[in-house]
């Protein structure tokens, strides 16, 4: 996979972008950035990002 970004993925629950634990991996993380305007922000452009390349993968 080629995509470029400051996320890191590696760890399902720690939130890639502020590095806050989440209360449980998927649900949690959708729950952590509706929370914080940040996160939801860098998670959005991180969305639109591979969202191309992850079409159907992504099913938070
Ligand atoms: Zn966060």
């Amino acid at each position: 996979m080629a995509v470029s970004t400051t996320a890191d993925w590696s760890d399902p629950i720690t939130c890639p972008f502020c590095g806050d634990e989440l209360a449980s991996p998927g649900a949690g993380f959708v729950d952590h950035v509706d929370e914080n305007g940040d996160c939801k922000r860098d998670f959005d452009l991180w969305r639109e990002n591979v969202a191309g390349d992850l079409a159907g993968e992504w099913s938070g």
